[in-house]
């Protein structure tokens, strides 16, 4: 564990505002970990919010739906803010706001549905991990054995990075229901809600709520990945190659808890999320709900003027984000931040060649060997990274920071686990 400056100054007060309905937007096939998408409309087709779009006949995927109705404009190569390149449904808002793909359901429906009803709405509003893994949450509703332990995971322990802090406290109501939903579908006796002591609304919100017991974390990084939360909450420690399943643990984060709800109660699919778009560049940071394939550009002028040109843009935090080379990028499902870091804070510096110090593989909390990794991704071997476990990174950035010749690690190991998960 690493001590970080947190710099959640910039937005942690700020109350989650709704962006306004982008005029276009940009939804690539693969958001999530698994197969990607086909197009389920052509260029000229008229959509409606919420309508599905693309799709696949796959066992790991999520589906995709339209964000805005409109008229499908293209399907083309976009760029991509893991992949920078990927294609993409092009669509154009007709400005109708209609909610007629959406069922509402009361408390009785709800209360009717089993485990597989639960899990078949999950599956068909394309919800996946929001914390950045992005692995269809379907499937995590299927587990191999009987579960003892949820633990909703509210640690959000990147810097800078307040939107699931402001969703804890803003949604808690929501947020409950849909905790309680999965539990009882799974028959899990025992819920825990993980977050860090720098987020004291959100544990009072939490506190006293019947069946949670709020686990206050020491707010070091990274906190809130899936085997450090399991070790600190229940003191159990995951195998290398085992999964949070193995020793009887669900892990999910709030957002997605946020989005089964909304699917399950008001029939909605994910088609937008909560973003904190900050760092020194921006006059007004903000925690916004954007629509899904909004260009960061659309948010980053919504949150100007700028107070300086940003020497780095980030999807997602600074430890586990990605820069992109570009602010034409659109917000996908794992989006959780946009950060504009200027010079001096992002301390731009040349990646150079691997001076073999070692130090990435002492600092990786799972042990992995995130030098060889690198190598192997940026030679597409993509069966090596798989044997090297690739898989099992927890994305923490850890290896990024300690190294000295700034090797962009974290970023080619991402490329090498979803190009392992397509394989
Ligand atoms: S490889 Fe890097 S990003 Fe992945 S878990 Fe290890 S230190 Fe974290
Ligand atoms: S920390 Fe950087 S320089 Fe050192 S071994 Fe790892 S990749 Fe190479």
């Amino acid at each position: 564990m690493v001590k970080l400056a947190e710099n959640k100054h910039y937005s942690e007060n700020k109350a989650v505002e709704r962006f306004p309905v982008p005029a276009k937007v940009y939804l690539p096939l693969i958001q999530h970990l698994g197969k990607a998408c086909n197009p389920e409309v052509k260029v000229g087709d008229t959509v409606s919010l919420g309508q599905r779009i693309a799709g696949v006949q796959a066992n790991v995927y999520a589906p995709i739906h339209a964000s805005i109705s409109g008229v499908v404009a293209a399907i083309k190569e976009c760029p991509h803010p893991v992949l920078g390149r990927a294609k993409a449904i092009v669509l154009e808002g007709n400005g109708l706001e209609e909610d007629k793909n959406f069922t509402l359901r009361n408390r009785q429906e709800v209360e009717s549905l089993s485990l597989v009803d639960i899990r078949n709405i999950v599956l068909e509003a394309g919800i996946v991990g929001m914390g950045g893994a992005s692995f269809p949450t379907h499937i995590k509703l299927n587990p191999p054995r009987q579960l003892d332990t949820l633990i909703i995971n509210g640690a959000e322990c990147e810097p800078y990075l307040t939107a699931d802090s402001r969703l804890m406290v803003e949604k808690k109501a929501e947020i409950t229901e849909g905790i309680a939903l999965i539990a009882s579908r799974l028959k899990i006796k025992e819920v825990y809600i993980g977050i860090e002591d720098n987020k004291p609304e959100a544990i009072q919100a939490f506190s006293g709520v019947p069946g949670i017991k709020v686990k206050v974390l020491k707010s070091d990084y990274p906190q809130g990945g899936e085997k450090q939360l399991i070790r600190n909450i229940l003191g159990k420690e995951i195998p290398r190659g085992k999964l949070p399943f193995d020793v009887g643990v669900l892990v999910q984060n709030v957002a997605t808890v946020y989005a089964v709800y909304e699917a399950v109660f008001k029939g909605r699919p994910l088609m937008e999320r909560v973003v904190t778009v900050t760092g020194s560049c921006l006059k007004n940071p903000r925690n916004l709900l954007v629509r899904l394939g909004t260009p960061i550009k659309d948010l980053i002028d919504f949150c100007g003027p700028l107070r300086e040109e940003p020497a780095k843009i980030i999807i997602g935090g600074p430890m586990m984000g990605i820069a992109q080379y570009t602010d034409e990028v659109p917000v996908i499902k794992s989006s959780g931040g946009i950060l504009l870091m200027g010079a001096q804070e992002a301390k731009t510096l040349e990646e150079g060649p691997c001076i073999r110090c070692a130090a990435c593989v002492r600092s990786c909390p799972v042990g992995l060997m995130p030098c060889q990794i690198n190598l192997a991704s940026e030679r597409a071997l993509w069966s090596l990274t798989k044997e090297y476990g690739a898989g099992d990174c927890i994305e923490c950035g850890i290896c990024n920071y300690v190294c000295p010749a700034n090797r962009r690690l974290l970023q080619t190991i991402k490329r090498a686990k979803l190009e392992g998960a397509r394989a």
